[in-house]
């Protein structure tokens, strides 16, 4: 439905774009950076605010937090458009290859980390099969496909060209969030009413030791029942020395039943209009203090999503931007937020319900942050390494009045 609708949209989009084109032959303008919003944005009739999912206006905002007055972009973003053949040439990587024609013409591009596939005036695209969504539809410009410049910098450089995501050495900082708490419920599985905070919680617990299993030291934000709010987690994580930051959550658009899978969040990059908005403000020049680490969440969220997916079975509804995600606003550290199922929807609801599932996606978050072997090309690092403990056992936080069982009123 939401591919459907995009496609849709990206028609509307050429209609509008091709309206407030240049004259015919010419390439787009290189275009000055302009802190303003949607509504100046230098494309002229706001395409890619048509491509936004259509939310309900009484779809929850669990995390939403007040917009707070857009701040001056410290450094200019990369606002032009880039012939992806001539930096594929100049990066090192495969010259992009026509896949289809129809229903939308797509495009490979490949190295030897993965392959992206790029449909042109389409924000969705894949890496490695998993949907990751962009800031701008590609476009074909004299005959040449063209992607935008923050998301050739953002997108497509730290996939393709980086490497692979380094994990902290020995002994890393994990800080593990579970959504909601206390009189934060967050959103209600349609099935029995039972709330987001049974779950999340639920699932950081089972987390937890897997990943102290593994060397990391694990700080969870709460571990019963209680409310804290979006700026104490973030607190939380910096006063812990977070080297990750992780939120757990629940999806739902109710009363909506159709909407089903999987959606793993990292703030939206500066210049770039976010995946997902909710209906609040989403000011393009906005600048955040976990925007400096905008490659790191991108490959981040790339392995959670593919190691849930593996784990679950679940629909992939992609990697997602957003700014009204108040705990990613501020992390000092590598941040995402996974949206882990729709408790609106009756069959993820069901699994979400199954503590085997949760245990499911406990694993596959351990999993996923278990250091891969090098492969390819890429260069060996050190944060890349199995971590050790250096004879220090790696700890699990556990708050002086909490408890490891759970306890609901
Ligand atoms: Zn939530």
């Amino acid at each position: 439905m939401f591919k459907f609708v995009g496609i849709i949209f990206a028609v509307a989009f050429f209609c509008l774009a091709g309206a407030a084109r240049p004259s015919a032959g010419s390439k787009f303008p290189a275009l000055g950076w302009v802190n303003t919003n949607i509504a100046h944005n230098p494309f002229g009739p706001a395409p890619v605010k048509l491509m936004m999912p259509v939310v309900p206006s009484n779809a929850p905002a669990e995390e939403w937090q007040p917009p707070v007055a857009p701040r001056q972009v410290p450094v200019r973003p990369l606002t032009t458009w880039i012939s992806l053949d001539n930096w594929a040439t100049q990066h090192g990587v495969g010259k992009s290859h026509l896949l289809s024609n129809m229903p939308v013409t797509t495009y490979a591009v490949g190295s030897s980390n993965g392959v992206m596939v790029l449909a042109i005036g389409n924000r969705e695209a894949t890496w490695n099969g998993i949907e990751i969504h962009l800031g701008f539809g590609p476009q074909i410009i004299d005959g040449q496909l063209f992607v935008y410049g923050l998301d050739v910098q953002k997108n497509l450089e730290p996939l393709l060209c980086g490497p692979s995501l380094a994990l902290p050495p020995a002994n890393p900082v994990i800080v593990i969030d579970p959504g909601h708490g206390g009189m934060n419920s967050g959103t209600h599985s349609i099935l029995d009413g039972r709330f987001e905070k049974e779950f999340t919680l639920d699932w950081a617990l089972r987390l937890a030791p897997l990943l102290a299993q593994e060397g990391w030291q694990v700080f969870l934000t709460h571990t019963n029942d209680v409310d804290d709010s979006l700026s104490n987690r973030v607190t939380f994580a910096e006063t812990h020395h977070a080297e990750l930051f992780i939120s757990l959550h629940f999806n739902s658009l109710a009363p909506d039943k159709f909407p089903a899978g999987i959606e793993t969040y990292c703030v939206t990059p500066t210049g770039m209009p976010s995946t997902l908005t909710r209906g609040y403000g989403d000011f393009w020049s906005e600048s955040f203090p976990n925007n400096a680490f905008d490659e790191q969440n991108l490959q981040l969220a790339v392995r959670l999503q593919g190691a849930l997916l593996h784990e679950s079975g679940m629909e992939d509804r992609g990697v997602c931007r957003a700014r009204f995600m108040g705990v990613l606003h501020g992390p000092h550290c590598p941040a995402v937020l996974i949206e882990a199922g729709f408790l609106s929807n009756p069959s993820d609801a069901r699994q979400i319900e199954t503590p085997a599932f949760r245990q499911k996606l406990a694993q596959a978050v351990a999993d996923a942050l278990r250091p891969k072997p090098e492969t390819g090309n890429q260069k060996p690092e050190a944060g890349s390494q199995k971590p050790e403990n250096n004879g220090q056992k790696a700890e699990t936080f556990i708050p002086e009045s909490g408890t490891n069982k759970l306890s609901w009123p």
